[in-house]
Parts: C-alpha cells; structure tokens; sequence
C-alpha cells in the first residue's frame, strides 16, 4: 500500500526537550522492563505530542516489539484485552498502561468488509510498518526509551509545531478503513486547537455516512472521549462544523438546524460547565450532559402527545421512552446512565411545579410534603443544577431555582463559583434509583387521539 517509505527523521532529547520526569512512573516501569527484558520499549501516540505541546497527556501509550503473550508474561499485574486489536493492559491500581504490538504491514493479512473497514488486524510487524497503520502524523511519533530520540517516519513533527492534523496516506482510504477516525479528528480539533490540512478534511465530505455502520457501543465509548475530555463545548462545535454530530445525535442535529440558537443555548450552558469541572479536576457524570444534549429532542417529543390530552406526566415519559430508545440504537449509552438521564428530566417539571408561587424565606419545616420529598430525592441536585441551567437561559424563570437553591446552595464553595454537573464520582454505579416499573400497553395510540 505504502510503496516509497521515507526514512525517519530523529530528533534527540536535546532538541524536543522530554524529560523523563514526565512521563508517568507507571509508564516508565513498563517501559523499562521492556526494555530491561530486552524489547523494543517506545510510547506513541496522544502522550508524545502533547507532551511536544507542553499538554499533560491523559494516558501513556506504549508499543513494543514483544507479543502480548510476552508482554502478559512479564507483567503480574496484566491481561489481554480485545479481538479487533489484542493488547495488553498493565493494571496499577485505578491506572493502566495500554501496551500494543506493532502491527505488521501486510496489506492483505488485514481483514476487510466490502467498504475497506478493517475488521482484524493482529499481524505484528515492525515499528516502521506500525506507524502507517496509525490515524495522523501528530499521533505517529516513536519516543524511544533505550535513547530518548523521538523517531518521526510521517513528519509528525512538523505537524505538531504548526497545529495541523494531517491522516497518514490517502484520507478516503484511511477513513474508510476506520470511519471513527472522521470523529477523532473532530475531538483532536477542539483539544489541540489543531487545523485539518486540505486533504484531511475534504475526504470528509465523501467518507461521513460510513460512520453509520459504526456499532453503537463504539460510538458510546467515543462521544465519552469527546465531552468528558474538558474541550466538550469545542468539539460540539466541530463536530457541528464537519457535519457529523448527526451520525451520533441525530434528532439533536435536526433540531439544530431548525432552530439553532434556542437548542444551543442550553448545550453551551452545560458543555462549558463540564469543561470548568474538568478543568478543575472536579468529577463529572455523563448522565448530566447526555441529559441536556437531548433536551430538547426530548421537549419536541413531548409536544404531540400533549396536543393528544396525554396527562402531562404521562406526555414526558412517553416523550423520554422515544428519545431515548431512538438515541441508544445510535449511541449505546447504558442503562445506568439512561436511567439518571429520565430522573433528571422527571424532576424538572416536579421541580418547577412545586417552587411555582412559593416566597422566599419559607422555613424548611413550614414547606409541604411534595417539596420535603423532593429535596430527599437521591438525585435532587442533579435535578436542581439542570433546573437551573435552564433558569439560565432563560426557559423557565430563574426564581424556581433561587426558591431550591435556599435548601441546596451550589456545593464548591471553595472555588466561590456555583458550579453544576456536581454529582458523586459514582454517581448511577450502584443502582441507587428505583427503576419505574414499566408498563405493559401503556403507549396511548395516538390514532385514536386517546385522552385521560
Ligand atoms: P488522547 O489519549 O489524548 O485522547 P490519543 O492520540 O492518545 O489521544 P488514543 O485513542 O489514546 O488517542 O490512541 C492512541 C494512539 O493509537 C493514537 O495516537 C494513534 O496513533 C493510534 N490510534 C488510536 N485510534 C486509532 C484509529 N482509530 N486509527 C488509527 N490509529 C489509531
Ligand atoms: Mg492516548
């Protein structure tokens, strides 16, 4: 495939500047029994270009010439992971350090669908097969750890000095090969701050409905990288940009077209607060921005079942089953997750109904069963901070929020900012929410125009 491999460039400590302090101890311990054990030991990937960008990298990726059998073998705290590609993660403790193979360059060892969409790849091979097979230049670079040289086969280097993204080989191909790719350079847009070169983004045009094919629990994993990476509210906007959000949220993307600055608004809110919580090492739950990118898919849902006389509690949770069910075939989010995203949607009009009239100054004792119930509500706050959000905004008026704000001040006192989205590390883990037994033949049949 790749005829005419240019010879590497090295770039010596001296000149990039690494230092091992930082490169985490994790990452050195496996690289140096690697190497100890007489291995090729590199990391690539993510961690060498930002730490080329002064970035602190999120994980250590290593890649080495051993195979995963032998990798598992030097390593007690180890196991072999996946079928598509098998690595090896190294445990320590809640950390891990991912350790690939290289991959091997035989075109045709690969298996294919009809489109191109590699299937298989476990054929290993050498570092300068490895590094065609990897999605951008910027994503290619080898940090040798027996030398300290960083090995540069793709002009990588380059690229990340002048902030461009660039797909190694023929972007139609390497897009159809992986169509996820199209997302990753989306998500590497808003977190570098990176420029698509010419050719990587107009192969975009022609490749984006491949990512239809794309199995839901895959595109779960990567709208997780994309907007709990502390940069959601600039990757929406690529995404936006690229026109590819809806291949992940669909009913979201229409209603953006349709009416952009009213859906947005609330999606601004949320995503910007995700990222000051990331930003501030504060924990974040997918629950709550899932919750508010679907939103208003779930309000426009609610719509003709109201207009049908359905009981207005009724019209939500019909509305929730739909957006729901129509989002999880695309994107796999889990049931736990769903589960929290309906309790934060349920709570709104609770909420909102209960504050409505209500004086300030109401002495807790004094307030009537309904709202002491719902203050006890297991995911009161998180109900609350989206209450709030949309106070913000201005879709309902802020003197519900201030009104439950008085028993529930925003937590973070520390950073003085009300800060939402705080919701526990474990947040939805342990099935704290009873679910709602559902119902069988609940579904009005809107035909008959079914009132209640
Ligand atoms: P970050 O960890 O900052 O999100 P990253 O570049 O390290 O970014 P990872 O998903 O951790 O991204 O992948 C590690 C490396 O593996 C990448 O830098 C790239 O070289 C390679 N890689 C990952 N996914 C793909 C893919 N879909 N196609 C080709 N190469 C990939
Ligand atoms: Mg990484």
């Amino acid at each position: 495939m790749f005829q005419d491999k240019p010879l590497p460039v090295v770039i010596s400590a001296d000149i990039h500047g690494i230092v091992p302090s930082q490169i985490s101890d994790q990452a050195i311990n496996v690289l140096q029994r690697l190497h100890d054990s007489g291995y090729a030991a590199y990391l690539v990937g993510g961690c060498v270009r930002d730490l080329l960008r002064g970035l602190r990298p999120k994980d250590f990726d290593v890649v080495t010439d051993a195979k995963p059998e032998q990798v598992r073998a030097l390593f007690r705290n180890a196991r072999i992971i996946g079928r598509r590609f098998r690595i090896v993660h190294v445990i320590f403790g809640h950390d891990l350090i991912e350790v690939t193979t290289f991959r091997g360059g035989d075109d045709d060892a690969l298996r294919r669908t009809d489109e191109g969409r590699i299937l298989r790849d476990n054929v290993f091979g050498t570092l300068d097969e490895d590094v065609w097979r990897r999605d951008f230049a910027c994503n290619a670079l080898y940090y040798n750890f027996a030398n300290a040289e960083i090995v540069d086969y793709v002009r990588g280097w380059q690229d990340v000095e002048t902030g461009h993204l660039r797909v190694i080989g023929d972007p139609a191909t390497r897009y159809r090969e992986d169509p996820v790719r199209m997302l990753r350079a989306a998500r590497f847009m808003a977190k570098l701050g990176f420029t698509l070169t010419a050719e990587t983004a107009a192969a975009i045009h022609e490749c984006r409905p491949l990512l239809k094919d794309i199995a839901s629990a895959r595109l779960f994993d990567e709208s997780i990288k994309i907007f709990q990476g502390g940069y959601a509210w600039a990757a929406f906007l690529q995404l936006r940009e690229l026109n590819l959000l809806g291949f992940l949220f669909a009913g979201l993307d229409d209603l953006l077209n349709r009416d952009y600055d009213r859906v947005a608004a609330l999606i601004e809110k949320i995503l910007k607060a995700t990222d000051e919580r990331i930003a501030l090492q504060l924990p974040v739950n997918p629950a709550f921005l899932l919750a508010g990118l679907l939103w208003a898919d779930l309000s426009r849902r609610r719509e003709p079942w109201l207009h049908q006389r359905v009981a207005a509690d009724t019209a939500l949770e019909l509305a929730c089953d739909e957006v729901l069910e129509a989002t999880v075939r695309q994107v796999a989010i889990p049931r736990r997750l769903t589960e929290l995203m309906r309790v934060i949607w349920v709570l709104q009009p609770a909420l909102e109904r209960e504050a409505s009239g209500m004086a300030l100054g109401v002495p807790l004792n004094d307030l009537t069963d309904a709202q002491k119930h719902l203050l006890a509500h297991a995911w009161f706050r998180a109900g609350l901070d989206f209450l709030c959000l949309r106070g913000e905004i201005g879709e309902i008026s802020p003197a519900a929020c201030a009104f439950w704000r008085q028993y529930a001040p925003a937590r973070d006192k520390d950073t003085g900012e009300a800060v939402p989205t705080h919701l526990p590390e474990d947040f939805g883990k342990h099935g704290q929410i009873a679910r709602r037994p559902r119902q069988r033949n609940r579904r009005p049949n809107r035909s008959r125009g079914a009132a209640n």
